[in-house]
Formats: structure tokens, C-alpha cells, sequence
């Protein structure tokens, strides 16, 4: 039986950083991944179903080769009311989500992690698991393997608290970067506009406690009709986003991004808490004493967006006096830094 130091199942943002850090410190690593690495391939690696939008803090942990477009200026519409947010510099940029995948992949290889693709890890023992058929056996297992996580499920690990997202990649060119918020479509959550170079990824997002797939999709096909955006002949993409941490490490066995539920339940955003915890995780298999400084901190900014989404999920009616009023607040700098903080 082949056997390695860390076996890591996903290779998105989580599982490629943390092969990165165990490979350049000399461990054997091999990461698996159900989906392809090669760019023509449909079900390239890259092509999650992701917005592929990145706030500040991540600016530094993606090349800029991989940007796509910068927006300086950011509207948020509550039903019809819209708000502009005009920075001197971008506060949100689009990235290449298949560069970006390759560019984590390279970098991976580059120091010394062997990355196995189109392998599906199909059941998880006590010391291996079972790749294709094969029996793989690792002294640490780490589950980067994303929303429908099996390390998670093997784990025995429930996801109560996920929301659900639909989109579509529009071949139309948007000049700005939109939020739209309408309790009575969305309830707690918001559909977007967010162009790329050659299409713009549009969608909405919702907790699942709020709305149910079904009735988002529909409310989400009634808002893009109301914007006349034509998405006929296109192939609708829906994806979870679950955001129910509980913990982060089992023994040899290690969840981080998505499978972890690190992601942002207000928000959605993901690619940041994929990047950090992935980071982190290494370190701990590293040293059992790592301080994982940037999941307790990640954690920190959850709490607190949970907080707020329990107050708007519990305003009722009032959801969107609610949000309207959050955005004439954030126009006051306490507020703005407070707001900032929280979705930072
Ligand atoms: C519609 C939508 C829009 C989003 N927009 C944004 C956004 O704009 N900004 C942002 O920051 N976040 C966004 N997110 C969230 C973000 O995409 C995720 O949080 C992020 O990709 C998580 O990274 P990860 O490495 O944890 O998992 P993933 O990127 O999901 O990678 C997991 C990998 O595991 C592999 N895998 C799964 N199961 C197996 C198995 N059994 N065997 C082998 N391989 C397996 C998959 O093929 C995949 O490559 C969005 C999510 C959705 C659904």
C-alpha cells in the first residue's frame, strides 16, 4: 500500500496552501481531486461554482496576474434604492478562478506535493482511504474537499447552519460590481452582478433557514426578469455553502475551508477562510503547538456576522428598513469601521 506523511482530499484554495507549506517542509504529500486538472476540461478544478470576488485582505494572498477587474466603485440596492460606495482603490476584485487553480496547483508541485487528479476518494478508514479502488495510507488526513465534504461526513459531523447559490456566467460585459438586497426575494441574503473579463458571474444567496432552493431559484428568476437580464439557453450552476464549524481538528484527521464550514454565512465568501485555514492546518500537523492565529480570528468575524444575521432574520418585516438603515450608518465612520470589521 502507498503511503504518505498527509494525504489532503480537495484540491481547491484549503487543501493546494496546505500541501504547499507540508511539501516545502519536506513531508510527503499527495493531494486527490475527483475533478480534472486540465484547463479545456469542463470539469477542470477551476471551474467551481464561485462569484470569484475577493475583498482586501485577500489582495496580498493572490498574485495579480490572476485578477480580473478592480471596482472602486461598489452599489448596494435595497429593493429599489440604490447606494454608491466610491474608494480611491478597489475594495473588491474579480480573479480567474482556473488561473488561479493552476497557479496553486504549480506552486504545489513546486514543493514537492504530488497531486493526483480525476481520483475520487470514495471512503475513508482508520489510516488510509480508498482512491479509485486503490488503498492509500496517511499518517494525517486533511479534508479540503468542500461543501459536501466525505472527511467531514466520516467525521460524523452534521451541517446544519449552510445557505445555497445559484448563478449564471452571463456573456455580457457589466461595468459595476452590484449587491442587491430584498428581504421579500432574498430574505436574508442578496443577489449579485459581478462582470469578469469575458462574463459576468450573476446570482443570489440565501441561508437555507430562510429560503428554500426551490423557492430562491424561483425568486431569484423573478428578480432577473424585473432586471431584464436574459439568462435563456444558459446553464444554471447552485452550489452550498456551509458555515457550521465545528472544529478543526479530530486526531489525525483535519477539515479546513468549505469542509471545515468556514465560509461566511452572511456573506458567502469563502476563498479567504479556504486560503487561512488551509495555511493553518499545516502548521498544526507541522507543530501539534502552531497557534492557528487566523482561524481564531476568522472565527472572531463569524461570530459576529452570525449575530447579525440573527438580527436581520429575526426583523421580520422590518428586514428592509433594517438594511437601508446599516447603510446610511456605514456612511459615519464609527459605523463604517464597526461594519468594516464585520465583513471585512
Ligand atoms: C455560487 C457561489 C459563489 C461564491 N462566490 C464567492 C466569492 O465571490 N468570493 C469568495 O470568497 N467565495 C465565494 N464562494 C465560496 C468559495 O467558492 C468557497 O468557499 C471556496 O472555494 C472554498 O475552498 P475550499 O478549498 O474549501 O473548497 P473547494 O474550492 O470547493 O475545493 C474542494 C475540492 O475538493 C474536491 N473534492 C470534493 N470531494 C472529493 C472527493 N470525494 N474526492 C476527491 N476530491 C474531492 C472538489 O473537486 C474540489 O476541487 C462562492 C460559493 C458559491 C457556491
Amino acid at each position: 500500500m502507498q503511503q504518505y506523511d498527509t494525504v489532503i482530499v480537495g484540491a481547491g484554495p484549503s487543501g493546494l496552501e496546505c500541501a504547499t507549506i507540508l511539501a516545502d517542509e519536506g513531508q510527503t504529500v499527495l493531494v486527490l481531486d475527483k475533478n480534472s486538472d486540465s484547463i479545456n476540461n469542463d470539469s477542470n478544478i477551476g471551474h467551481k461554482t464561485c462569484a470569484g470576488g475577493i475583498t482586501e485582505k485577500v489582495f496580498d494572498l493572490i498574485p495579480d496576474n490572476i485578477y480580473e477587474i478592480g471596482f472602486n466603485n461598489v452599489s448596494v440596492t435595497v429593493k429599489d434604492r440604490k447606494t454608491e460606495f466610491l474608494r480611491q482603490s478597489p475594495k473588491i476584485i474579480t480573479i480567474d478562478r482556473v488561473k488561479y487553480s493552476q497557479y496553486l496547483i504549480d506552486k504545489a508541485k513546486k514543493a514537492g506535493a504530488e497531486i493526483r487528479t480525476e481520483t475520487r476518494v470514495s471512503q475513508i478508514k482508520e489510516s488510509f482511504v480508498i482512491a479509485d479502488g486503490k488503498e492509500i495510507a496517511f499518517k494525517h488526513l486533511v479534508g479540503a474537499d468542500g461543501s459536501l465534504s466525505i472527511v467531514r461526513k466520516y467525521l460524523g459531523l452534521k451541517t446544519e447552519k449552510k445557505g445555497i447559490a445559484f448563478h449564471y456566467l452571463v456573456n455580457k460585459n457589466f461595468s459595476d460590481l452590484e449587491f442587491f438586497l430584498d428581504a421579500d426575494l432574498f430574505s436574508t441574503g442578496y443577489a449579485w452582478i459581478f462582470p469578469h473579463k469575458e462574463f459576468t458571474s450573476i446570482g443570489a444567496y440565501a441561508d437555507i433557514k430562510d429560503r428554500l432552493p426551490k423557492m430562491l431559484n424561483e425568486n431569484f428568476h423573478k428578480w432577473l426578469n424585473k432586471k431584464e437580464i436574459d439568462v435563456s439557453g444558459l446553464k444554471l450552476y447552485a452550489a452550498q455553502i456551509p458555515y457550521d464549524y465545528k472544529g478543526h481538528e479530530f486526531g489525525k484527521i483535519y477539515l479546513a475551508g468549505d469542509a471545515a464550514g468556514l465560509a461566511s454565512g452572511l456573506t458567502a465568501e469563502g476563498i479567504y477562510a479556504a486560503i487561512i485555514s488551509g495555511k493553518d492546518i499545516a502548521g498544526l500537523i507541522l507543530d501539534k503547538e502552531y497557534r492557528t492565529d487566523g482561524i481564531d480570528d476568522l472565527l472572531r468575524t463569524k461570530k459576529a456576522q452570525e449575530y447579525l444575521l440573527n438580527i436581520f432574520r429575526h426583523s421580520g418585516p422590518l428586514k428592509n428598513i433594517g438594511y437601508n438603515t446599516l447603510i446610511s450608518l456605514s456612511k459615519g465612520s464609527s459605523t463604517k469601521k464597526t461594519l468594516a470589521n464585520i465583513l471585512r
